[in-house]
């Protein structure tokens, strides 16, 4: 079986063809770093437009690619949430144009489903696992006890790691996207400056969940300073948010005595994140999964495979007059499309 499937939730463009025996035969990303890297952030109404322009010309060349024609295509998925509206209209309206013309089913799948599901592409990880999500718009801690079958720990209160990466960057006029330009920048400084863990230490009602926005004005107010190396501050950053998004991954894996632990989203590929999660896994005693780097920030790929898995696994397909969602929670997703919405 051949799966189309289309991701525009944000800035990337992408589409991926994903065959049930030989898996990804194509996977192109069209991604909008640079126009957005001009404002320091992703414009909603430039992302729309980009998608407009692009959609056609990256689903032409994911086919092509493939060695495949269209009607060799058994099922297209889309991503219908979460994400910035105006992008994500986008994507599932080719995608019901396609479902429509090829008279094929559409599949909906979850933009956090799919970036935890990405890590079953190159390897097996059996369930039960603790996901911990950490991408540019999302921070959050999952059980996932089986397809379809996800409990919600806790998630940020205010900002995400990756937008702190972001905003940090900006802070220090380090240019965008931020989270990789850190991540190597890092390597050159030391831990000079003591910064807050947030909520690390919490045993109350936001044990798992996380806070970043008083680390990024903590961070300012270093940098206004001015006495500090952009290695420095960027290191003392990275290590504060590192220590907080490992300690409460393995106090969740120590709560709940799970023994597998997914990594997924644009922050996991982090280097010192990986590093730091190796030590703490063989301390503890749990094994650590990350995807590919390729399968870390968004991709049509991710959305290819868990749309394949849904249709393998539930046969749940959607009609053509669903609609999107700029937010919703992975768990609460389950029960809309249950419920036929999707
Ligand atoms: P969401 O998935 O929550 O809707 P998104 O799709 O925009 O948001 P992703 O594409 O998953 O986010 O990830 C992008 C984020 O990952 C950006 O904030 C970026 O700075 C961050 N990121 C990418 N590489 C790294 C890295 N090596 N270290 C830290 N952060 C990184
Ligand atoms: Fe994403």
């Amino acid at each position: 079986m051949i799966v189309l499937g289309i991701e525009t939730s944000c800035d990337d463009t992408g589409v991926c063809l994903f065959h049930s025996e030989k898996g990804i035969i194509s996977n192109v990303v069209s991604s909008q770093v640079k126009l957005h890297a001009e404002w320091g952030g992703v414009y909603p109404d430039l992302a729309a437009r980009e998608h407009t322009r692009n959609i056609i010309p990256v689903l032409d060349r994911a086919v092509k690619e493939a060695k495949v024609k269209l009607s060799d295509i058994d099922a297209i998925a889309v991503t219908v949430a979460p994400g910035l509206i105006v992008s994500l209209v986008i994507g599932i309206s080719s995608a019901k144009a396609l479902s429509w013309s090829l008279k094929k089913p559409l599949i909906p799948v979850h933009h956090i489903e799919a970036h935890i599901f990405a890590i079953f592409i190159e390897q097996e990880v059996h369930f039960p696992f603790i996901a911990l999500v950490v991408s540019g718009g999302h921070t959050e801690l999952y059980i996932i006890r089986g397809f379809e079958d996800y409990l919600y720990l806790g998630g940020t209160l205010d900002d995400a790691a990756g937008e702190a990466y972001d905003k940090v960057a900006r802070i220090l006029g380090l240019g965008y996207p931020g989270g990789p330009i850190i991540d190597s920048l890092a390597k050159k400084g030391r831990e000079v400056i003591k910064l807050p863990r947030p909520l690390l230490k919490d045993r109350g009602k936001n044990r798992f969940n996380f806070s970043f926005s008083g680390l990024k004005t903590a961070v300012m107010r270093e940098a206004q300073k001015g006495i500090y190396r952009k290695e420095d501050i960027a290191h003392s950053f990275q290590e504060a948010v590192v220590d907080v998004l490992v300690g409460k991954t393995v106090d969740a894996v120590i709560e709940y005595g799970i023994k597998n632990v997914v990594v997924a989203g644009g922050v996991s590929a982090n280097s010192r994140l990986r590093e730091r999660f190796q030590e703490e896994s063989q301390k503890t005693g749990f094994s650590v999964y990350f995807p590919p780097l390729y399968l870390c920030t968004d991709n049509g790929a991710m959305i290819a495979y868990t749309g394949y898995r849904r249709f393998k696994e539930t046969g749940r397909t959607t009609g053509l007059d669903f609609e999107g969602k700029a937010r919703l929670r992975l768990d609460r997703f389950v029960d809309y499309i249950r419920r036929g919405a999707g």
